[in-house]
């Protein structure tokens, strides 16, 4: 990936409501040229069919902001080039032509003509804006004809001779395929001009004379003519059609696949092809050209923010060659120019209802803007601009919150990486972001060292091949947790999103090797206790310390700072309060403790969806007599491990209902295969052995017996309760002791209970557990004479339950989509070995979102509807949740409103973003 490819391409996701299609050359409209000048066709409506760029330069075009003049090919042309071959409709040719006279004759100039030639850019521009991703000719019409044309007319020759080797150089490179032929060789142009600048021992561009910029160009004709066996083309109409068809290939160029995969950008829309009229900022010192942004894209505060150079065109200004001036400086240099850009930033501003990024170029004193679009923005500025724009009654109180990408919530709660350090930091790998934030700290490779670590107040990242149980302390501890293998719903993703902590799974290039306890990146080599700093937003892992700090939010929240000393907070309530207002969807969350319960609260939750009871197990002497139960030879040692373990389980239901307050809180049985709980290496498994005063070969006789080749699809879920009916048994009794309990005395609170039974398929499964649950709950109330108001209820997770669900829905009060595994089933694709292959899947396309992070809707998403349909066909008021990591994704909550869910569950950090999703998507689908 290039530099730029990285810089551009940051995690900032994006909710696209719906996809068109291709369209096939059977359904195309016969109208592919849009003019925009003196004469405008299309408008800022219309991006589907011009791109972002081609409506908002018609829509500049006709509110009368200087746009030089032009036309617009549409999208449909890029499908069907796709779809033909690379070829063009008929008539294309006709009217490009017919769109070139009129921008000759509404500027007295000639395409190719001799003596006052018209030259024009071509550039890309899809409906979402896609910055830098595709390609851009400049100075197209100009050969060695019009070149002396130019030269007279613009009475510059070193000017004209300029904007010939320019357009020859690009020419070269993007449309003749003229480029570096490997990562160490440099670009073959710059090599020639930077050998000649050397000859000539001058220091820049400028220095060079029309002489040396003539011979310049005879060089980059004779390097082109070598490496391509061509003639670089003097026709001028040549030159269009090439760039045109560069432009639309360079839509499935390697950049711009990789970005549609970020932003969630279908390849079925295309890019529009843009053809403008040139203006020079490269014309004199009384020119310049620039990027300008209406407010800071950083901070979002509401200045003037951006850069220019004096006598250059837009290239110099990306490419980095001069150093561009900071736009305030353009009021001492350019004083007109720079009044005329401060009105055109205020009526663009008005205008498009939204921060803008413009380029402007000042052509002799005279200004012209080339390109207007909604400004990117990091997730604080695009909260701070949507509140302070409706505070200015720019926006509606619904626009804004449209306007702010669900996820870009996050970045106000996450720690985050100092931006300075970041850039100088060097990235040696990248895995899949399963947990957004900033963690730097020492490299630990066991969950012990982790631990140990911390104690001596050391900060670690936990890097691992992949996570288990055995892990979770070690977790608690890191900032971070990095690993090889898994996916984004893999046990380290989940439980690090449940925790709030930072997390990459599945980077599969990364080689951890716990007995030489390295870490290998490429060629980077790191050892135990050497820093790391992992962004689990973008999925980047970083050689080294990056310092970061905790979200002002977060510390408003848990009491470290007052809420009126922190604008950001006041932004981050004024936007949740908004939401509150809007949306239908009830949030939840998956919790598993207290804390964890009290953190989602301050966060918002409505509820716990999903308490997933064996990471209750996973801690502390638990664990162990969790083991000891799963070891046991029979019923009668497995009710006594499960005797030992009722009252830890009370104790947290107790601290779950006591957080809750009142609020429905949904237990779920035990659900993992149990090897999961067991450890892995001997010397584990001998200590194991010594603590429950067992002969160690007892306990490997008993982790083979229960050996599965595929656990994932063997003993879990409700068919545990079923062989093993007391573990079903101790966890009812465990909950409705608890309730019975917190619903006495003075300090009673309400208890509103939903019992969650685990990968039911079949009517009978549940209607098994079901009856224990039931007698269980009969016992407890009668013994504690209390009424607990309770639910049972299933999770939908395999097909079976889908298709199922009328008959199912006869047992259930209520049905919770677990997702994760209905997708891993769905789809027969292991949720913990995405790492494999998912690069390939998403560099070919075939799947455009991890349909672990991003509900499938055309395949699984039609098993939910089907679910949702037949349930409601048996038990119309049945209550419809989800409770997979899908339901902290906008896009997969979108469909959870559209498809007429309750609730969602998600972890507690991501809460926040699942109430601005689920407003979105309640205003979206009005
Ligand atoms: C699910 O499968 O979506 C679910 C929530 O359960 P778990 O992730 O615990 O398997
Ligand atoms: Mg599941």
């Amino acid at each position: 990936m290039s530099k730029t490819t990285k810089a551009v391409v940051k995690k900032q996701a994006k909710t696209k409501a719906s996809t068109t299609k291709r369209t096939a050359n059977k359904s195309v409209s016969t109208n592919f040229v849009y003019a925009f000048g003196k004469k405008t066709d299309g408008n800022a409506t219309m991006r589907d069919l011009l791109g972002g760029k081609g409506a908002n330069l018609a829509e500049m075009a006709s509110i009368g902001l200087p746009v030089p003049p032009g036309f617009t090919i549409s999208t449909e042309v890029c499908g069907y080039y796709y779809d033909n071959g690379k070829t063009y409709p008929a008539s294309l040719s006709k009217s490009v032509l017919k769109a070139i006279k009129q921008i000759e004759s509404q500027l007295g100039k000639s395409f190719g003509g001799r003596s006052n030639p018209l030259l024009v850019s071509v550039r890309s521009g899809a409906r979402d804006s896609m910055p830098g991703m595709m390609d851009t000719i400049l100075n197209l019409g100009l050969n060695d004809v019009t070149v002396e044309g130019l030269a007279k007319i613009s009475g510059n020759s070193r000017f004209a001779w300029d904007c010939y080797r320019r357009f020859i150089q690009m020419y070269g490179d993007v449309v003749m395929g003229v480029q570096a032929r490997s990562e160490e060789e440099e670009d073959p142009f710059h090599e020639i001009l930077e050998k000649m600048k050397r000859k000539l021992k001058v220091e820049t561009d400028s220095d060079l004379s029309t002489e040396n910029l003539k011979a310049l160009v005879d060089q980059y004709k004779s390097l082109i003519r070598k490496r391509t066996r061509s003639a670089f083309p003097q026709d001028v109409f040549e030159q269009l059609w090439g760039a045109t068809s560069a432009v639309f290939s360079s839509w499935r160029n390697e950049r711009a696949i990789l970005y549609r995969q970020q932003y969630a950008i279908p390849a079925e829309w295309g890019t529009a092809v843009n053809i403008q009229a040139m203006v020079f900022g490269n014309a004199g010192d009384d020119s310049a050209t620039g990027v300008a942004f209406t407010r800071d894209p950083a901070n979002g505060e509401k200045v003037f923010y951006g850069e220019y150079l004096i006598n250059a065109q837009g290239e110099d200004v990306v490419a980095g060659v001069r150093t561009p001036n900071a736009i305030a400086k353009l009021a001492d240099e350019l004083p007109q120019s720079y009044r005329d850009l401060e009105k055109v930033r205020n009526k663009l501003e008005k205008h498009f209802k939204d921060m803008q990024d413009f380029e402007f170029t000042i052509e002799g004193g005279r200004l012209f803007i080339l390109q207007t679009r909604n400004g990117k923005r990091t997730g604080l500025a695009a909260v701070r601009i949507a509140v302070e724009m409706q505070r200015e009654r720019l926006m509606s109180q619904e626009t804004a919150l449209l306007k702010i990408p669900a996820e870009s919530i996050d970045s106000l709660l996450v720690p985050v990486f100092d931006p300075k350090a970041l850039k100088a930091a060097p990235i040696i790998g990248k895995g899949l972001p399963a947990g957004p934030g900033a963690a730097t700290g020492r490299i630990a490779f066991t969950a012990a060292t982790a631990e140990a670590e911390t104690r001596k107040g050391n900060k670690v990242v936990l890097c691992r091949n992949e996570t288990s149980p055995d892990d979770l302390k070690g977790m608690l501890h890191s900032q971070g947790i990095l690993t090889s293998r898994g996916g984004v719903s893999s046990h380290a993703a989940l439980v690090a999103r449940q925790l709030g902590k930072v997390c990459i799974c599945g980077a599969s290039e990364v080689v951890i090797n716990y007995d030489k306890k390295t870490l290998t990146a490429g060629k980077v080599v790191l050892k135990e206790g050497d820093y790391i700093s992992i962004d689990g937003s973008t999925g980047l892992i970083y050689k080294g310390m990056i310092e970061s700090a905790d979200s002002e939010v977060k510390r408003v929240l848990e009491g470290g700072l007052k809420a009126n000393k922190s604008y950001t907070y006041e932004l981050f309530q004024t936007v949740m309060s908004w939401a509150d207002k809007h949306r239908t969807l009830n949030v939840r969350t998956n919790a598993d403790t207290p804390a964890m319960a009290k953190q989602a609260v301050a966060f918002g939750a409505e509820g716990i969806g999903l308490c997933r009871t064996e990471h209750m197990f996973f801690d502390g002497e638990r664990i162990d007599i969790m083991r000891q139960m799963i070891l046991a030879a029979d019923e009668v040692q497995r009710r006594s491990a499960l005797k030992k373990l009722l009252p830890f389980q009370k104790k947290d239901f107790v601290g779950l209902f006591k957080a809750m307050e009142g609020r429905p809180v949904t237990i779920r049985l035990l659900d993992p295969p149990l090897h999961e709980f067991l450890p892995h290496d001997d010397v584990v498994r001998r200590q194991l052995a010594e603590k429950l005063g067992v002969p160690f070969d007892f306990v490997i006789d008993r982790i083979k017996a229960l050996h599965e080749e595929n656990p994932m699809l063997g003993c879990r879920g409700c068919r545990l309760g079923i062989i093993y009916p007391e573990i079903t048994e101790m966890q009812a009794r465990a909950l409705f002791e608890a309730a019975a309990q917190v619903s006495k005395g003075k300090k009673a609170i309400k208890i509103k209970a939903e019992i969650m039974i685990p990968l039911v398929g079949f009517r009978a499964e549940l209607a098994d557990q079901l009856a224990i649950v039931h007698r269980v709950a009969a016992e407890v109330m009668k013994k504690h004479k209390v009424k607990i108001d309770y639910l049972v209820g299933t999770m939908i997770e395999v097909p079976r339950a889908a298709i199922t669900a009328d008959e199912i829905a006869h047992e259930a009060d209520f049905f919770s989509f677990g997702t994760n595994d209905l997708t891993q089933t769905t789809l027969g694709l292991s949720r913990d070995d995405m790492g494999l292959f998912y690069d390939q899947y998403q560099s070919k396309e075939i799947y455009n979102q991890n349909p672990f992070a991003s509900l499938d809707q055309t395949g699984v998403g039609k098993l939910v509807e089907l679910a949702v349909e037949r349930g409601r066909q048996t038990k119309p008021n049945i209550k419809l949740g989800i409770c997979g990591e899908h339901a902290g994704d906008p896009m997969s909550i979108d469909f959870c409103h559209r498809t007429g869910l309750n609730y969602v569950s998600c972890s507690p950090p991501r809460v926040p973003i699942a109430r601005l999703a689920a407003a979105q998507a309640r205003l979206r689908n009005k």
